[in-house]
């Protein structure tokens, strides 16, 4: 039997693990941490906080469905509610434009541009507009003089899907394809209930199931290519061979690794790159602050706030509430600790004005300065890493994360660059 081993034990890592498996490959996974990396929960005081990824857009079109149904994963969706979605828009709240209703509503943009923006979302819908290779979204908007408010709407979107503070960066043609999907959707955004961990459980149930091996807590250090296949070393200098590897770590953990020379020097441009990069503040209250809202962007200072345990009750103790609040870090900025308390400062006022008394319920904080939502920025310049290189290795060795080429972003091109490595090795066997 064919045997395969996973680098990592992500969303990506043990997706690809899981399919591979139920295939009938004899797979090992490894994974120097948590099992679920970026996607992990923690609980304090009966709050459970995510690490990372909290909502799946477009889940009716989504690769994660395609997963879930192969796998058979057993999974509760809970589904965002348009009309609770909040802008917040010159001091006050206005509906988001989240879906036609909400476009009807919102006083983000006026009765004109609100037509030209809709035109805009049929002609992406039906791929009249695909963007052009050389431009960003930015450029292009300046390039076909699109009015302003409705350039800032397709921007201020951007910026909430892709985690960014600088949208305008990211290629037009990377953009349209994007809203293509999420536009045609009738889920845009959703939770799962329980929170990620449930379907990092459920993706180690499969592959377990399957026969396959986990390896806690075990750094890989070196992978060596044999005659036959790879020897891969932890750092206690533990040896195993297998006849095919699946990258699914960072390039910049990748780069740390005793690589083949010519895989040392593909990835090393990736592990170059910006990430995208955000500062997470979660609070548990107690009891429940009741609100006509369960999300509110301030699109001024970029940062937004989601109540999510009104999706997901069980994430609280009885009577709690978690709110996550996640501000956009620009990246230059990112080591600055002035820059990091004036962003705690807007968060502050964000919930005081919205959340009025969180002070005096708050049970538990918890800051992440820096949290990486990307380990890729979709910007100009900046490429995806491939899921296979061109060379003899193409068979054996292959990448999968949220830093490789795939659909969507986020979560979505790890689960995406998980299942195009798994189909692609399904057809063709190693040598
Ligand atoms: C604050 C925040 C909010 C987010 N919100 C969303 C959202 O709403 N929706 C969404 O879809 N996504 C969201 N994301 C993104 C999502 O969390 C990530 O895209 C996803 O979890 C990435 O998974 P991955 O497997 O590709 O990478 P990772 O999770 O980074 O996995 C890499 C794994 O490799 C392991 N590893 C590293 N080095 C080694 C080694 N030498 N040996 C063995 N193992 C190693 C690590 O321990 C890790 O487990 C968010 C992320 C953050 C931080």
């Amino acid at each position: 039997m064919e045997s395969i081993a996973v680098v990592g034990g992500g969303l990506a890592g043990l997706s690809a693990a899981a399919l591979l498996a139920k295939q009938g490959k004899r797979v090992q996974l490894y994974d120097a941490a948590m099992l679920g990396g970026r996607a992990t929960s923690q609980i304090i005081k009966g709050y459970t906080f995510n690490y990372g990824a909290h909502a799946v857009y477009g889940r009716d079109h989504s690769v994660l469905k395609t997963i879930i149904k192969s796998l058979k994963l057993e999974i509760t969706w809970l589904d965002f509610s348009s009309t609770k979605a909040k802008y917040e828009f010159s001091g006050h709240l206005t509906a988001a434009p989240a879906n036609a209703i909400g476009l009807l509503k919102t006083e983000v943009i006026g009765g004109t541009d609100k037509l030209r923006f809709t035109w805009e979302v049929v002609k992406t819908v039906l791929r009249l507009e695909k963007g052009v290779p050389e431009l960003s979204i930015g450029q292009w908007l300046v390039q076909e003089k699109v009015e302003e408010d409705v350039s800032r709407l397709m921007l201020d979107l951007a910026s909430s899907n892709f985690f960014t503070t600088e949208p305008e960066n990211i290629p037009s043609v990377v953009y349209f394809d994007y809203y293509r999907k999420l536009f045609r959707t009738r889920k845009p955004v959703s939770y799962i209930a329980g929170g990620w961990q449930v379907l990092i459980d459920e993706l180690e149930r499969v592959l377990q199931e399957q026969g396959g091996t986990i390896h806690r807590k075990t750094k890989i250090t070196a992978i060596e290519e044999k005659e036959q296949g790879y020897r891969l070393r932890d750092r206690k200098k533990t040896e195993w061979t297998v006849d095919r590897v699946v990258l699914a770590l960072p390039p910049r953990d990748m780069r740390k690794l005793a690589l083949p020379a010519t895989v040392q020097s593909f990835i090393e441009p990736f592990a170059q790159y910006e990430p995208v990069e955000v500062l997470v503040y979660d609070v548990g209250i107690s009891p429940y602050l009741k609100t006509p809202f369960s999300y509110v962007y301030d699109r001024t200072h970029q940062l937004f706030v989601t109540d999510l345990s009104h999706y997901d009750p069980s994430i609280a103790p009885e009577n709690g509430q978690v709110l996550q609040v996640v501000a956009y870090l620009a990246h230059q900025e990112v080591g600055n600790p002035d820059y990091l308390a004036e962003k705690v400062k807007q968060i502050h006022r964000l919930l005081d004005q919205h959340y009025p008394q969180w002070q005096e319920r708050l049970v538990v904080e918890r800051t992440m300065k820096r949290a990486i939502v990307q380990e890729i920025k979709w910007k100009m310049g900046q490429t995806p890493l491939p899921n296979f290189m061109q060379d003899g290795h193409k068979e054996t060795m292959a990448f999968v994360g949220d830093w490789c080429e795939g659909e969507g972003q986020l979560s979505e091109l790890s689960f995406s660059s998980a299942l195009n490595v798994a189909a692609e090795w399904q057809q063709k066997n190693a040598h």
